[in-house]
């Protein structure tokens, strides 16, 4: 093997969207590809998430006006955000999340966010199509929903940046969401249907259509739990659960949520730290009543849920519901409060069956203190590349990461501007 071939050759660790995106990106750029996962392709939160891909979601959570909301989410916390005690251990992640609400920040954020979003978008219809799967893309948008005016006025300025966006939307009355979603209960007055937006109709199933089209082009899948990585004089090596050792030239780190702590478990030429937070969120299936459809996924605000229809793996037809934000340690054991509640609010809306039987799930959203997602090679570490912290839009923006971060390895010009996913702003 030459030099060239041993420098094109790198090993992904993660198998969700974002890993197997990198991993699709870079073999269609001629890297030698291996991707590591301790499950098959797909099974984590790439797999438990509302299949949501819109260009609205460039607003981070962390967004001016937060440092006025947060006294009152704090004393009086509502369905969208839980905090439980074991979230103080998250306190340096807490506290620099809510310092990036600045106008300063946020601004850099959705940006880089739009563009990161529309690059997937893009790719995502390439891959989708490549991988004979475009019939899981809807392209019927999103809808936000309100109970009342004065809940519609409460989100105007994340309407105003929408449209500073030039991103597509239509405000509907209760007529016309009527006209648009006849199933639904009539107890919305207002809804702002986002049109720059398209779903899937089973996420997991995406991720695995990707994973074969990355067999078929000659990739390699390992099964294994990687417990740490290590630097080499001429690269890297892993080190899976039985201690068994595999190097390779280059590693890219794609473990979502547990992607700082396989860094924090290895022993690293830099004390880099970026305080990931954990955005915990459950979802849980219903069977559709016959005739009772959605045509595209809607986040009903007060209730702080969203609903997306989807097909269960048979093919059948469920509602997938899933839930706010339950800040806590990723680790911890289930509080089904949070998912009851919003089961609750989603039944008074739409006619659903009784829930498919140990459906409920539970996933984090890895979420970095200003929201945008690490991108990049690691500071002090040649070979040692990162592509982690994708918060509530990993599913959608996974094959930009993927393009972008192929891009930055083979030193080509890249599709968008690097610098705001950079890890050495850390
Ligand atoms: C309730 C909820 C709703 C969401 N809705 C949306 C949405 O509508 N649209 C959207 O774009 N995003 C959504 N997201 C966010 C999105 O799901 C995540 O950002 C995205 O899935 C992260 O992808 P990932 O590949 O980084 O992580 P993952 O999919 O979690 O992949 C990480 C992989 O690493 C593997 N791994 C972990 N540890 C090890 C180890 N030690 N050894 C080997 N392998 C290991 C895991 O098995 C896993 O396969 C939602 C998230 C939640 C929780």
């Amino acid at each position: 093997m030459n030099l060239f071939e041993t420098s094109r050759q790198v090993t992904v660790l993660g198998a969700g969207m974002v890993g197997v995106s990198c991993a699709l990106a870079l073999q269609a750029k001629g890297w030698r590809v291996s991707l590591v996962d301790q499950q098959a392709p797909g099974e984590e939160t790439s797999h438990g998430n509302a299949g949501v891909l819109s260009r609205s979601s460039l607003l981070p959570f962390n967004r001016p006006g937060l440092w006025q909301s947060l006294p009152s989410m704090l004393l009086r916390p509502g369905p969208q955000l839980k905090i439980r005690a074991s979230a103080l251990a998250q306190w340096q992640w807490l506290w620099r999340f809510v310092w990036h609400a600045k106008r300063s920040s946020f601004e850099v954020t959705t940006v880089a966010l739009d563009g990161l979003i529309q690059l997937s978008s893009d790719t995502h219809r390439a891959w989708l199509k490549k991988a004979q799967v475009e019939n899981r893309l809807r392209d019927t948008g999103w809808l936000w929903l309100y109970a009342h005016a004065a809940a519609f006025e409460s989100g105007a300025a994340s309407r105003e940046i929408l449209q500073e966006f030039g991103i597509a939307t239509e405000v509907l009355n209760a007529a016309s969401l009527q006209a648009l979603e006849p199933h639904l209960a009539p107890a919305f007055s207002h809804a702002l249907w986002v049109k720059d937006a398209a779903s899937v109709d089973n996420p997991r199933a995406v991720v695995k259509a990707y994973a074969k089209q990355f067999l078929e082009g000659g990739g390699h899948i390992v099964q294994a739990q990687v417990r740490a990585i290590q630097q080499q004089p001429n690269g890297w090596q892993w080190v899976n659960q039985e201690g068994g050792v595999h190097w390779t030239p280059n590693l890219v780190v794609a473990m979502g949520p547990w992607s700082e702590s396989l860094l924090e478990a290895s022993q690293l030429p830099t004390n880099f730290k970026i305080n990931m937070g954990f955005e915990r969120g459950y979802h849980r299936h219903f069977q559709a009543l016959d005739g009772v459809r959605l045509g595209r996924p809607i986040y009903d605000l007060a209730g702080a849920y969203v609903l997306s229809p989807m097909k269960d793996d048979q093919g059948a037809d469920v509602f997938r519901l899933s839930t706010g934000v339950e800040l806590a340690a990723r680790d911890d054991a289930p509080n089904l409060q949070q998912l009851e509640a919003a089961e609750n609010a989603a039944r008074r809306v739409l006619p659903m069956k009784s829930a498919v039987p140990d459906s409920d799930w539970l996933g984090s959203r890895p979420t970095t203190p200003d929201s945008r997602p690490v991108i990049g090679e690691m500071p002090n570490c040649p070979g040692l590349w990162l592509a982690f912290g994708h918060q509530h839009i990993g599913f959608s923006t996974g094959p930009g990461t993927g393009v972008l971060l192929s891009e930055l390895m083979s030193s080509e010009a890249t599709s968008i501007d690097p610098r705001p996913f950079a890890p050495n702003r850390y």
